[in-house]
């Protein structure tokens, strides 16, 4: 069985990306077969794993407008074990153009969760998702079993929070009945810094044991490793970034078997 999880906070630059690649990474380290869906209309998962611009000839604008199927859209990466299927700018438009459609909140689902995505044998799809509770988050909602949540460090970090919680529960609500959240995984972390361990009580107090154990922190080697279309795993193997997504796998690993055999 796939397990689907969308890596999603509406506020930009919070690392859904970064998690979105190097988690993928890690899992794949793992002997995990796991698939990314690039759906930013940005495409920087698909940079950052070298898919170049002029390779991006099916992508997931095609998926979502029923052009391709899944399995004429993946490419692979510089990661054995890690497939994608890339975006473009083209994306952005599909807000607009996706407006008449009935069904256009669950045209992801329909792709991901049908008998042909099953027997591609992917044990965990990532989804990243764009900067916004737009159509395209709402997608990646509906299609998937659970939400990672990437929460940066800083002061207003849990403030976008709120509303995210609202959209899940209306997506809840009507279309994906048994969707949680998996986990809150605190980023750009810096232990030295009052911020980051009052936005991490913070988020403890508030949340408890909905965020992961394992922080990831502010580390120069993670925000390098894209201009070399690697993760970083690849890049620096051992640099505090590659042990510290390596760690939020296993806890990932264990919270989804958990949830498999409940
Ligand atoms: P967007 O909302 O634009 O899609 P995002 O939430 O996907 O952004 P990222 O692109 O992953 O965020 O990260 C934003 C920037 O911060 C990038 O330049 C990235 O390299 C850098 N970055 C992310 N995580 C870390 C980290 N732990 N340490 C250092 N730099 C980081
Ligand atoms: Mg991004």
């Amino acid at each position: 069985m796939t397990t689907i999880i969308a890596i999603a906070n509406q506020k930009g630059g919070v690392g859904k990306t970064t998690t979105t690649i190097n988690l993928g990474a890690a899992l794949a380290e793992n002997d995990k077969k796991v698939l990314l869906i690039d759906l930013d209309p940005q495409g920087n998962a698909s940079t950052g794993l070298g898919v170049d611009h002029d390779k991006r000839d099916v992508t997931t604008y095609d998926l979502l407008s029923g052009e391709s199927s899944l399995r004429d859209a993946i490419q692979d990466t510089t990661v054995a074990g890690l497939h994608i299927v890339p975006a473009t700018t083209d994306l952005s438009s599909a807000d607009l153009e996706l407006i008449d459609n009935a069904k256009r909140s669950y045209l992801l689902s329909e792709t991901l969760r049908n008998v042909d995505a099953s027997t591609l044998g992917y044990d965990y799809i990532l989804i990243d998702c764009p900067p916004s509770l737009n159509i395209l988050t709402v997608n990646a909602m509906v299609a998937a079993h659970s939400i990672i949540v990437p929460l940066q460090s800083e002061f207003f970090a849990l403030e976008g929070l709120s509303q995210l919680i609202l959209t899940v529960r209306d997506v809840r609500q009507t279309a994906n009945p048994t969707l949680r959240i998996e986990g809150i995984a605190l980023t750009m972390y810096d232990k030295r810094n009052n911020l980051s361990l009052q936005v991490e009580e913070d988020a403890r107090e508030n949340m408890g044991e909905m965020v992961f154990e394992t922080v990831i922190p502010r580390n120069v080697r993670l925000s390098e490793a894209p201009s070399f279309a690697v993760p970083v795993l690849t890049y620096d193997s051992n640099s505090k970034g590659s042990i510290a997504y390596r760690a939020l796998a296993q806890e990932v690993i264990e919270r989804t078997t958990k949830k498999k055999a409940a």
